[in-house]
């Protein structure tokens, strides 16, 4: 076995002792020679030596600022030659020292996983092998359990003579990744999971190419068959001609700004022309992560609810009309008799006709909110000033109110595009109930601000407020805040309903804040012009 020494001297004086020996000029000056030749040897050694332990050391330090992972293993027992710090961090072992350990007497729990046979296999055959994405497991020092997946490569070591005496890996650590990629492939495999439960067709539209794509069961509901196409444009025309505008309108804002929405409306089936009801979201998904921007819903089918919810509806209308014909002949008698009445009796009368005036604004109600079901409610939108509706709903209200502290605060001219009638509605509900949920003659306040790109309308009292719970649901059909605080209000939870539904056909907004026993405030905004 050679020394390092003459190991060197052999690798780099290959052809020095020979020549030297070869020349045969006595023992004195051949042993002078040679011991000149013997000193400047040593120094040139030591120069070599000192040179190649800087290079190692220089060599040692990249390889631990690499930020792969790093590993030498020599011989068939598989000992730590080098590690860098990233493998140590990947093994929670930072900062120990580990050169000359087995690698299998540190990380007992590889024994059983597929990499002792692998470098065996390398040493046997100087194959160098590699996998990606592999689930790996090691036990961190105080015994937990750690999943891992990487990707690693593992190359043979030759030594001088050829033969592979030990093997280099180097680890691309893809744990995060893939964890993240499968946690996606879960909750979208759970996502499939509650669309194929529920029946819902789904469809997508990429933003940049236009294309829409349209789910199996969505064909099935808009009735193609499951091999055809459905193009975006046919299935629009197939949206009934009261829901088609208000559908594209939804979409349209939905795009443009960003909004989710969320419609009832019926379709004729493309083959069966069957009419369907269905309820149907979507929103915008914005560009992230190199994925580009998509635009994608959901469509239900609820024809059976809708037809009981018709018939319903139908009633309530029928009723209603059966209602007011009678009532209207009512009031009619009512001011006849006034103009003969004395005065006690035309008090009574002013009564009958303020509790006559009350079912009328009932039965309207329920008039609005089928004809609103039914998607013929229609907008015949103008320009005006908000400001004029604003002060006629007060005028009038104040002389059939017992509250008189209404004030109208609107500083600004405010021009809307809208229907007049419908904007009337509104301001009327919000203002009855600012006077029918506080006490007698509380302060009432109505506001109006110009913004960026809407206009908006507060109106503002000092009533029993509402609770935080209530305050999403107070805009939902029927919804009435149960309270035994003020059972002697009486109302249908169709007010806000029906403002919600005109707002929003409108293109606008309507919320409330309300901190609960102090007062509320209810906002609503339209798009500017
Ligand atoms: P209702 O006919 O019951 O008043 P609305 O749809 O107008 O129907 O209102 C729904 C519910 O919202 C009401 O029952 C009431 O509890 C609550 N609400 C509406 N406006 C106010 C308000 N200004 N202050 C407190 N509660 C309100």
């Amino acid at each position: 076995m050679q020394s390092f020494r003459e190991k060197l001297i052999r690798i780099f004086y290959p052809s020095a002792i020979p020549s030297v020996l070869l020349k045969n000029k006595g023992g004195k000056e051949i042993r002078k020679s040679l011991e000149l030749l013997n000193a400047e040897l040593e120094e040139r050694v030591r120069g070599r030596t000192h040179e190649l332990s800087q290079s190692e050391r220089k060599l040692s330090s990249i390889v631990n600022q690499l930020p792969v992972p790093l590993l030498l293993l020599r011989g068939p027992e598989f000992t730590i030659e080098m590690v860098n710090d990233s493998m140590l961090a990947l093994w929670q072992r930072p900062g120990q020292d580990v050169i000359g350990m087995r690698l299998l007497e540190l990380l007992p729990e590889l024994a059983d996983q597929r990499f002792p046979e692998q470098w065996g296999t390398i040493l046997r055959t100087g194959i160098a092998i590699s996998e990606t994405e592999v689930p790996v497991y090691i036990f961190s020092p105080s015994g937990i359990r750690i999943p891992l997946y990487l990707s690693y490569y593992n190359y043979p070591l030759f030594d001088d003579s050829g033969i592979v005496s030990g093997i280099m890996a180097t680890i691309i650590n893809l744990t995060e990744m893939v964890g993240a990629r499968l946690e996606i492939e879960q909750s979208r495999e759970l996502l499939e999971l509650a669309v194929g439960k529920a029946d819902m067709g789904t469809w997508q539209i990429d933003a940049e190419t236009r294309d829409f794509i349209p789910s199996v069961r969505l064909k099935e509901l808009f009735g193609y068959h499951p091999n055809e196409t459905m193009p975006y444009n046919a299935a629009v025309d197939q949206i009934t001609d009261d829901f088609r505008q208000s559908v594209v309108d939804a979409v349209e804002l939905a795009i443009g700004e960003g909004k989710s929405y969320n419609l009832e409306y019926s379709i004729t089936g493309f083959h069966d022309k069957k009419i369907r009801w269905v309820s149907a979201t979507g929103k915008l998904y914005p560009a992230k992560n190199g994925v580009s921007a998509n635009f994608s819903g959901t469509v239900l089918d609820i024809t059976e609810r809708k037809i009981e919810e018709i018939r319903k509806n139908d009633f309530i209308t029928i009723v209603s009309h059966e209602l007011k014909t009678p009532l209207t002949s009512l009031q009619l008698y009512v001011q006849l008799l006034k103009t003969k009445a004395d005065p006690a009796t035309s008090n009574l009368l002013t009564k009958i006709e303020a509790q006559s005036e009350k079912m009328t604004a009932i039965i309207n109600g329920f008039l609005n909110v089928s004809k609103m079901e039914s998607g013929k409610m229609h907008l015949e939108k103008r320009n005006f000033l908000l400001n004029e509706v604003i002060i006629q709903s007060v005028a009038e209200f104040m002389l059939a109110s017992k509250n008189k502290n209404v004030r109208i605060l609107c500083a600004e001219q405010i021009p809307v595009f809208a229907d007049h009638d419908k904007m009337g509605q509104v301001i009327n509900n919000l203002l009855s109930n600012a006077v029918k949920y506080s006490g007698p003659d509380r302060a009432i306040e109505i506001d109006c601000l110009r913004l960026e790109g809407r206009v908006q309308i507060s109106i503002k009292d000092e009533g029993i407020g509402i609770q935080p719970s209530d305050l999403e649901k107070i805009f939902q059909r029927y919804y009435r805040v149960e309270s035994n605080e003020n059972p002697s209000v009486k109302g249908y939870g169709i007010g806000l309903y029906l403002c919600s539904e005109i707002i929003l056909r409108h293109g606008g907004r309507i919320w409330a804040e309300s901190v609960f026993g102090e007062g509320s405030v209810f906002y609503f905004t339209l798009p500017s012009l």
